[in-house]
């Protein structure tokens, strides 16, 4: 087996995992990258409404505390302070340097970087290139890494960290050493040592059977990060972004930007009534995102929905130039899936499965409870808590894949490589030959089933009732085994086979965490336990690893220092 050598290895290629390779490479570290994408496609090109950052430009009053405000009040208080302190002070820095590299954003009047209105946030603070941000931020930061000669293996699967293999040596014990990997182009496994990994693997949105995300968040980075003794947080704030396209089937899921409603645009049941009135009058569409999804929700639960199940989402009034110049983007998507002219017609939209608040904890210099293993963007958690305010995903990766860069290359600095620990090879090699041997099933099904599971009992609204149900199904699908044949080369059914177990995992913790909260809060509703209880539940949920087996663990969230207490209402 081939083995390669890098003092640092990012593993993902999108907005996060690229602004990481980009500061350690200015760090000094040798840096590599591995991406089960082609380079330029991750699931970030697909940011649409644009990111978030007190730049003051549309309003001069907004600041990062307010910023800061808006961010802890909307992650309903369990977001970790000093995150977002970091994330709201840091982000207009992370702008300007975008636009050093070459991104263009749109302008205001007066040639300074435009922002609009997005949920939940008290002033304009969204900066954007139409309705297509993740595209530009992405191939901005991609020209950067090129220009640093980075490697890059896209197309290339990391299956499992390796641990060193001096677990006796006290400072090597809970250490990593490197990965095991999957090259689809040449059918090729591999390994690749590092003294350090940054993971920045994504999401977990394709878990459910509705969502907005591409075929890459299945999760998998969270399995990675767990088997190899990292811990998981938050797993049950899972967020349902409120306008999906419900029609055509093919199309369901697929994301009505934000910004739809940024820019004007309102919901209606198929009454023809404003139904956010009766939600939340003061905000009406532009409220968190959340209490809106609920709300759509609750109008087809009631009979208020549409033909295929959704609620309207109008933006006619603004006129055919206003809207081409805005939102080209959902004018195409609607044109080319629906047959809608969204000059003319109105959208049918209804929530899908979005974002994962959750995932793997890191402190504030993105390290987590393993030595060497480093984590940013949506494969972490703590800056979002129960909710993530629209742009923020966007200010958390550039914030955090930075400082991760930062922090991983002054630990491979001062760090010898590990020796990867044989046993843990041969074993993944076992296990990655598995489905070759077994007479199991299609791997489409276990994920099909887990996805159906997910979307119906842990979605936007739970009960324990349903999140047992869920466990149970989970369970019965963990005893599957999956079968692959053919050649290593682009055998995505192989590959769906080896990483089924890890997608089952994530939904364990997921399901777990949701049982294991027994309020509402945030994205998390319970409609056993309809209220939020700050007196019980101002904690965050852990998943730990205990010799294999997942055990919970609440954690009372940390407390904030007396100055930025006050910046609270
Ligand atoms: C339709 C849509 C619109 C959005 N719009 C906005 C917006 O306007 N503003 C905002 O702030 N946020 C938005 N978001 C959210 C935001 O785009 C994402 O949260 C963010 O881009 C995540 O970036 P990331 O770098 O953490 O992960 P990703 O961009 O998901 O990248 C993950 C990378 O990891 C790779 N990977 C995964 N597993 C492995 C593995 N095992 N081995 C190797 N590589 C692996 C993937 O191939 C990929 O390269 C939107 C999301 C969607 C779905």
């Amino acid at each position: 087996m081939e083995i390669l050598k890098t003092e640092i290895l990012v593993v993902g290629a999108g907005g996060a995992g690229l602004r990481a390779a980009i500061e350690a490479s200015d760090h000094g570290a040798q840096v590599a990258v591995l991406s089960k994408s082609v380079l330029g496609k991750a699931h970030t090109v697909m940011a649409e409404g644009g990111i978030a950052a007190a730049l003051g430009n549309a309003d001069p009053k907004d600041n990062w505390k307010v910023h800061f405000r808006d961010t802890m009040v909307e992650g309903q208080m369990i977001a970790d302070w000093d995150m977002v302190s970091a994330l709201v002070q840091e982000v207009p820095e992370r702008i300007k340097e975008l636009e050093a590299w070459g991104a263009l954003f749109d302008r205001d009047e007066n040639g300074k970087i435009a922002q609009r209105a997005f949920g939940a946030h008290t002033y304009k603070r969204t900066c954007y290139v139409g309705d297509r941000i993740g595209l530009e931020i992405l191939h901005t930061l991609e020209d950067q890494v090129i220009a640093r000669n980075i490697e890059v293996r896209d197309e290339a699967i990391a299956t499992k960290i390796i641990g060193s293999n001096d677990k006796n040596n006290n400072k090597n014990k809970n250490r990593i050493a490197g990965v095991i990997c999957v090259d689809l182009k040449r059918g090729e496994v591999f390994a690749i040592q590092a003294k350090a990994i940054i993971l920045a693997t994504g999401g977990a949105g394709r878990l459910y059977k509705i969502t907005s995300n591409s075929w890459e968040t299945a999760g998998y980075g969270y399995a990675l990060a767990f088997d190899a003794g990292a811990q998981l947080q938050d797993m049950e704030m899972i967020q349902f972004h409120p306008t999906g396209m419900v029609y055509p089937q093919s199309a369901a899921g697929l994301l009505v930007t934000e910004a739809v409603r940024g820019e004007g645009g309102i919901l209606l049941n198929s009454k023809g009534e404003r139904f956010m009135e009766k939600y939340d009058k003061k905000r009406m569409e532009l409220s968190a995102r959340d209490i809106v999804a609920r709300a759509v929700y609750n109008e087809i639960k009631e009979g208020r929905g549409t033909a295929h199940g959704g609620a309207w989402l109008d933006i006619t009034h603004k006129g055919a130039n206003y809207i081409i110049k805005k939102l080209p983007s959902m004018y195409d998507q609607f044109n080319t899936f629906a047959h809608v002219d969204i000059k003319k017609e109105k959208m049918e939209v209804a929530p899908t499965a979005h974002y994962t608040m959750g995932g793997v904890k890191t402190n504030i210099n993105c390290e987590t409870s393993v030595a060497g293993l480093f984590v940013a963007g949506e494969a972490a958690t703590g800056v979002h808590g129960a909710n993530r305010l629209g742009g923020n995903s966007l200010a958390d990766i550039l914030v955090f894949g930075r400082r991760a860069g930062i922090n991983a290359a002054k630990y491979s600095s001062k760090t010898e490589y590990a020796e990867m620990d044989k046993d843990e090879i041969s074993e993944e090699l076992k296990r990655m030959d598995a489905p070759f041997k077994s007479n199991g099933v299609h791997p489409s099904e276990i994920k099909k089933a887990a996805q159906k599971i997910m979307w119906e009992h842990a979605g936007i609204m739970k009960t324990e009732h349903g999140l047992r149900q869920a466990l149970e199904g989970i369970e019965k699908l963990k005893t599957m085994k999956a079968h692959a044949d053919g050649s290593l080369q682009y055998n995505l059914t192989w590959v769906e086979a080896i990483q089924a177990a890890g997608m089952l995992l994530v939904c364990e913790a997921i399901v777990r965490s949701a049982l294991e909260r027994k309020e509402s809060r945030g994205a998390h509703y319970r409609s056993d336990f309809p209220k939020q209880d700050d007196k019980s539940w101002m904690v965050n949920i852990i998943c730990r690893n205990m010799k294999g087996k997942m055990k919970l663990e609440k954690k009372p969230v940390p407390q904030m220092p007396e100055e930025l207490k006050r910046l609270l209402p």
